[in-house]
């Protein structure tokens, strides 16, 4: 672990401010139909495609669980190490929008589906807990789209009814960094679960904000205010830090801060007021008529617990014990589901040291610069993991090695061939080299001299002329003892 000490606060002008963040982020369930009807749930459709009676609230219309939804929402509560409610009642929170055709949300309120539970981040100053209040499933609302269209708004209800998971942090949330780590490791477990996509982009999740600020060594929590529905990691961290600054400042100014809703512009990089925050007796919640309350079997449980799959925190003690990597190496590599499986298909046939660097490294820069994840590599798992053999068996050196890589990201070609079709393949023969190095020592006789009245230096200067001629290609192990042998 490094040394790397937590250093996170507000400087204002009187005093140094502790953040203090909550998130409450809703995670899409994946799931092929909606919470409460069959409509499907596909993303990107024409608008209005993926609408059922009950969808845009019909009257007489009633909705019907979907049981999938449930499991996959008691799964996640289990990834979260939470408790699971065996009894959880579905509640009706009442507003008016136009994209709300019922004229209200079925969501939980008092009996959430999941209790408590955590989640821990890794961070470079060591391992932090977040605690989990709840997690609670809710339809999802239609999209009003305000912006294709000087004088008319439109609504698109395929969304309406989609079933979300809305997972409550305590508010152990420190700075935009930690918040960047949990909302990447909240992710990662739903992934590897498949229960969420995590798709931002897609808007499969998005979060709720919850910021407030307190002078350092206080106790006390501040008020609150809470942005407002940010679909992006780095747009949740920009948030943070203008609203804590603009709290801070409020604060200092011997001003109060109200307990508000705020909503992030994108375009200025500031969070503005959209309503105060209304509390939660005004949505006039009341367990839906419609619906039973939810009663779950302690066997289902059981059964689905059976079934989890290895989860980012068990395959990082695994591939550390197992692999012997580093805690950092095997944080990187459980990161994202698709990452350990591919290292782990690397490494079937390839030494397990070399086949990470070249993953982290190499194979990282190469993704990042084409800013695409590793299920879209240009280079199978397959044919890296002969690369890296190659190496091992002094086939090809590391500098061809680099050269080789290249190329098969153009068609992720077999590098056998690549080698074997280029002549990239590593000189090995001792006599050959030795005669390489021999017409190399007679060339530069003043060189030859000087190096041994000591100075040693030159021996990079023969070196590098031998990988000059051989193109790179020259074993450089041999190179090394052939060279000092000659050179006594
Ligand atoms: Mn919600």
């Amino acid at each position: 672990m490094s040394e790397k000490k937590f250093d996170y606060f507000i400087q204002g002008k009187k005093a140094k401010w502790e953040v203090i963040i909550g998130l409450e982020v809703h995670a899409q369930v994946l799931s092929k139909s909606k919470l409460f009807s069959s409509s499907p749930t596909k993303f990107g459709a024409e608008p209005n495609t993926q609408v059922s009676l009950v969808d845009c609230a019909f009257p007489g219309m009633l909705p019907v669980i979907n049981q999938f939804c449930i499991e996959q929402s008691v799964k996640t509560g289990l990834g979260l190490k939470a408790k699971i409610n065996l009894n959880s009642i579905f509640d009706r929170k009442n507003y008016f929008y136009a994209d709300l055709p019922q004229g209200y949300q079925i969501s939980q309120y008092k009996n959430p589906i999941v209790g408590e539970g955590e989640v821990i981040l890794d961070m470079p100053y060591g391992t932090k807990k977040v605690r989990i209040e709840r997690l609670h499933l809710e339809q999802d609302a239609g999209k009003s789209i305000h912006d294709i269209d000087p004088d008319h708004s439109f609504v698109d209800l395929n969304r309406s009814g989609i079933a979300l998971m809305e997972i409550v942090s305590k508010p152990d949330l420190r700075s935009p960094n930690e918040v960047n780590a949990y909302v990447k490791k909240l992710r990662a477990i739903m992934r590897y679960l498949g229960t969420c996509d995590g798709n931002m982009q897609e808007g499969s999740l998005r979060a709720d904000v919850n910021v407030s600020v307190r002078k350092l060594g206080e106790k006390e929590l501040g008020t609150r205010c809470e942005i407002k529905n940010v679909n992006s990691i780095k747009f949740m961290q920009m948030a943070i830090e203008y609203e804590a600054k603009r709290q801070v400042e409020l604060l200092e100014d011997n001003k109060q801060i109200d307990q508000e809703t705020r909503l992030f512009d994108t375009k200025k990089n500031t969070t503005r007021s959209m309503r105060s925050k209304e509390d939660a007796h005004d949505y006039r919640y009341f367990p839906d008529p419609d619906l039973l309350p939810l009663n779950l079997e302690q066997s289902l449980i059981d059964k689905l617990k059976k079934e989890l799959p290895e989860l980012p925190d068990e395959k990082k003690e695994r591939f550390i014990k197992q692999h012997h990597l580093s805690a950092y190496e095997a944080n990187i590599l459980v990161s994202e589901k698709e990452i350990s499986v591919y290292y782990e298909e690397v490494i079937k046939n390839c030494d397990k040291k070399l086949a990470t660097n070249w993953i982290t490294g190499d194979l990282f820069a190469v993704l990042n610069k084409k800013n695409i994840s590793i299920s879209k590599s240009p280079v199978s798992a397959k044919n890296l993991s002969t690369l890296i053999k190659m190496i091992s068996l002094g086939k090809i050196s590391g500098r061809i090695a680099k050269e080789v890589f290249e190329i098969m990201q153009l068609n992720d070609e077999d590098p056998e061939t690549i080698v074997e079709s280029k002549g990239l393949k590593q000189q090995s023969d001792p006599k050959e080299l030795e005669k390489i190095i021999l017409e190399i020592l007679s060339k530069n006789k003043d060189k030859v001299e000087q190096y041994k009245s000591g100075k040693e230096k030159l021996f990079g200067f023969f070196v590098g002329q031998v990988m000059k001629i051989s193109e790179g290609k020259a074993n450089p192990q041999l190179v090394n003892t052939i060279l000092k042998s000659k050179l006594k």
